[in-house]
């Protein structure tokens, strides 16, 4: 019966087949036990894991890699689930990857605290010392030195050494910690819809399995968010971000360590550090443009790179105007950092432009009996302010402490009384950062007038008020 329906095709019979499968599985349910391996009649051996992650993505393996460390929840029989083959490892003698990640203190905190920062660090890693932040249609500027804080002010890291670096203790804590690749999760049948106290998944190639928690970390398309039945806020941008790794026209013996950002009328286009000849460029613009960008010859799309960076855009008189009024009252403290201009980009490296599509999206509850959200199955942000991955750290660090508590407390692992602290927790930080991200990108993405005006004179004012810059620096640094 699964085969016809499957020839049918498209989503109907993708659903219909899951259905199914989960009313096999709610039957199967009911013979259960929480043993190891447990056998129902006529059916094969199903393992039943204490937790189940669904992604082994940067948060997903993180997530397992930071449940390893955790005392409570060391000794737990965890299964990661990735649809991806197994992950080959991190060359740090290779050319750079073109997925970098600006990764913030709270999260390079994550990192330590999980012994996985040496690793980082021992193979290739690029403080960002300084940021600058400018539009394009007025003067207003913001800059973020080192000293404005002890600590650097982010870190650019590869998301493939990233994945290194937590997959290490992952496969350290074997056996009790497992990861299956190729292994594509289909279905989900939580204990409210089956009755049984169990979560059971069933993967794309047939196999089952039984958790008392089930934590999707399967990123913005997840599956578990899909089953959990959440609403979902979301929508596209139409836009996309084009990423590339860039030789930069820089001195030797110069540092290369500020991170660029310009606000262009278009989106965004950033320049991150990933050595001292060599940066990351995040361009995020129309999906047209996007295309038009990669398809461009190679130093036609250096030029187009430098362009974006010094192009003169329409001024808007009143806007000036109101810049010099701001730094005529702070009696020009807010050019004290003098404007710089990043360094001219000299080659584009082979085989590293990619575009990827963006959108918002914010699941109304990151919990269920049985279940869990993590990273982007739960949240999905721009990436203009490169918060998304470290929202999704600070979830791993908040639903480590929670399960470890609750776990000690005596609750099941799955039991939503408990988990809904997580849930509030990740909320009280994700929401306020996901709405002043998207806010961001709206106001900067309209060159009507006043919105022109009043978005210059917040940045500037930003700049020149020490007490409100470093509050948005420390949101941003987490
Ligand atoms: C251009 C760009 C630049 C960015 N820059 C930054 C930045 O500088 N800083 C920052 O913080 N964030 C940044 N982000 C955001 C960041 O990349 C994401 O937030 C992050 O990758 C999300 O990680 P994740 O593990 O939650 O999800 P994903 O990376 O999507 O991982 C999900 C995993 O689940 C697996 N999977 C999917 N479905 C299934 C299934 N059914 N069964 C089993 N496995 C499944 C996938 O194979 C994948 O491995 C950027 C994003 C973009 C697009």
């Amino acid at each position: 019966m699964l085969v016809l329906l499957r020839k049918k095709g498209g989503a109907a019979a993708t659903a219909q087949v899951c259905s199914i499968a989960k009313r096999l599985l709610a039957t199967t349910t009911a013979e259960t036990t929480t043993a190891e391996t447990t056998t129902t009649k006529g059916s094969p051996a199903e393992e039943h894991y204490d937790i189940i992650i669904g992604g082994g993505g940067m948060v997903g393996t993180t997530l397992a890699a930071a449940m390893t460390k955790n005392a409570t929840l060391a000794d737990k029989k965890v299964l990661l689930l990735e649809a991806a083959p197994e992950f080959k490892g991190f060359d740090a003698s290779g050319p750079f990857l073109n997925r970098v990640s600006a990764i913030n203190q709270s999260s390079i905190d994550l990192f330590k605290s999980i012994d996985a920062w040496p690793h980082i660090e021992a193979a290739r890693c690029k403080p960002v010392k300084q940021m600058q932040v400018w539009e394009a249609n007025s003067d207003a500027l913001i800059q973020i030195q080192q000293d404005n804080f002890a600590s650097d002010v982010a870190c650019i890291v590869e998301n493939k050494l990233i994945l290194d670096a937590v997959y290490a203790h992952v496969r350290a804590a074997a056996p009790n910690y497992k990861v299956l690749n190729k292994a594509r999760i289909q279905c989900v049948s939580l204990p409210r819809e089956s009755g049984a106290s169990n979560t059971r998944v069933q993967l794309q190639d047939g196999r089952s399995f039984s958790c008392e928690l089930l934590i999707g970390a399967d990123g913005c398309n997840s599956v578990v968010r899909k089953q959990m039945g959440v609403d979902v806020f979301s929508f596209k941008y139409d836009r996309m971000s084009l990423v590339a790794n860039l030789d930069l026209n820089i001195e030797d013996g110069c540092d290369n360590s500020v991170a660029w950002q310009r606000f262009l009328p278009n989106g965004p286009i950033a320049l991150l550090p990933l050595s001292d000849k060599q940066s990351s460029l995040v361009w995020s613009t129309t999906v047209p443009h996007a295309r038009q960008l990669l398809a461009m010859e190679p130093s036609q799309f250096v030029d187009a790179v430098n362009e974006a960076f010094c192009r003169q855009y329409p001024r808007m008189d009143v806007a000036d105007k109101a810049m010099q009024a701001v730094n005529a009252f702070f009696g020009n403290k807010g050019s004290q950092h003098l404007r710089q201009y990043p360094p001219r980009v000299s080659g584009l490296q082979e085989r590293t432009r990619a575009t990827f599509p963006l959108g918002f999206l914010h699941a109304s509850s990151y919990v269920c009996n049985g279940a869990a959200l993590v990273g982007d199955a739960a949240h999905r942000i721009h990436p203009l302010a490169g918060q998304g991955v470290n929202l999704g750290f600070g979830d791993v660090r908040h639903l480590v402490e929670t399960l470890a508590e609750g776990a000690y407390a005596g609750f099941r692992l799955g039991d939503t009384q408990h988990l809904i602290k997580y849930e509030r927790k990740c909320l009280a930080k994700n929401v306020p950062i996901m709405v002043g991200v998207h806010g961001l990108h709206s106001v900067y993405s309209t060159q009507f007038s006043p919105i022109v005006l009043l978005r210059s004179l917040g940045l500037q004012l930003t700049e020149n008020l020490p007490p409100i810059k470093n509050m948005f620096i420390k949101s941003a640094m987490g």
